[in-house]
């Protein structure tokens, strides 16, 4: 009854996590000399499909190798960043150095493709989808192995139709569109309606428990048969656990990202990786093998 339920309730657990008395405090003034002194590097995270295994590509994620101070997130410089007209030249060096990388494997006999997190920020400039698409050409690489996945933020609703005018563009131009972080925020469905998206890549505070939270279940059941009939691949990230990428492949999850697969790794570590991972693949697939 009622009151039972009542006596039971939990309050929700607060939505934003205590700031971390450990966050290294920076300056935007530190952030422009490490700019300059090119101290960002991409670190990099498999994508890979649920049901085979196979290696489909890495998303760069930005680190800062600050002097003394060992790598910092980049939830501790990219909001900075943002808010302070820095992040257009983050975005190219990262395009950059992660299409280099790219170019490299791909020398050495790699099929895979690259994502690259692009800020909404940066597509409010009308000349940023020319800017992007000659980073690319540059290094020599054709815009199909090239994903950006763009989080939805909510400042840039004034500048709207310069976003939806570059990320049309980019599209033509053949690099890949992705709806990174679906399901928080402002990565909303309604997103889904106006922009040519090739990916959808559900927010990984979905996936965390979700054996034992029916509307969890519910959600990402739902956002994979979207994907599926809107015909682009759904990508869950966060998969931890072997049960995560059981239940992922269960729902109709195309591809899988998380710590059970790989963390971010630097560059070098790729290829080697690559390796390991295809020569241990028979015993993963084994251990997820659908029960017969
Ligand atoms: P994101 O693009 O949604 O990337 C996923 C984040 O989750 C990454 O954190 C990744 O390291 C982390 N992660 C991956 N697998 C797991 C897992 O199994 N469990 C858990 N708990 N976490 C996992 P990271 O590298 O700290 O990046 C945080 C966010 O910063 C990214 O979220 C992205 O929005 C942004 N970001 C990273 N690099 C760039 C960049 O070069 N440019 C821009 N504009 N944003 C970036
Ligand atoms: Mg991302
Ligand atoms: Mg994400
Ligand atoms: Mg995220």
């Amino acid at each position: 009854d009622l009151e039972a339920l009542l006596g039971r309730y939990q309050p929700p657990p607060a939505v934003r996590p205590p700031a971390n008395p450990d966050k290294p405090r920076v300056l935007v003034e530190e952030i422009v000399r490490a700019l300059r002194d090119d101290e960002f590097q991409p670190f990099f995270q498999p994508k890979v499909e649920l049901a085979t295994g196979r290696i489909i590509g890495f998303e760069a994620m930005a680190r800062w190798y600050r002097d003394g101070q060992g790598l910092i997130a980049p939830d501790v410089f990219i909001p900075l960043m943002e808010g302070h007209g820095l992040i257009d030249g983050l975005t190219r060096s990262m395009l950059r150095k992660s299409a280099a990388s790219l170019q490299t494997w791909q020398a050495g006999g790699a099929g895979f493709s690259i994502s690259v997190n692009i800020s909404v920020r940066s597509l409010a400039h009308v000349q940023f989808a020319d800017e992007l698409s000659a980073v690319v050409n540059e290094v020599g690489l054709e815009p199909r192995y090239v994903t950006l996945e763009v989080t939805e933020s909510a400042t840039v609703t004034s500048e709207l139709g310069y976003v939806l005018e570059n990320l049309s563009r980019l599209r033509l131009k053949g690099f890949g569109l992705s709806l990174d972080d679906y399901g928080t925020g402002y990565s909303s469905m309604q997103q889904l309606t106006r922009i040519a998206f090739t990916e959808l890549k559900i927010d990984q505070s979905f996936v965390r428990n979700a054996s034992k939270n029916a509307s969890r279940l519910a959600i990402l059941h739902s956002s994979f048969e979207t994907a599926q009939r809107m015909k682009i691949v759904s990508v869950a990230e966060g998969v931890e656990t072997i049960d995560d990428w059981m239940l992922l492949r269960g729902l109709g999850c195309d591809l899988g990202q998380g710590y059970f697969i790989a963390r971010p790794m630097p560059a070098a570590e790729v290829m080697p990786w690559c390796r390991q991972w295809n020569d241990n693949l028979p015993n993963l697939l084994q251990a997820i093998a659908p029960p017969s």
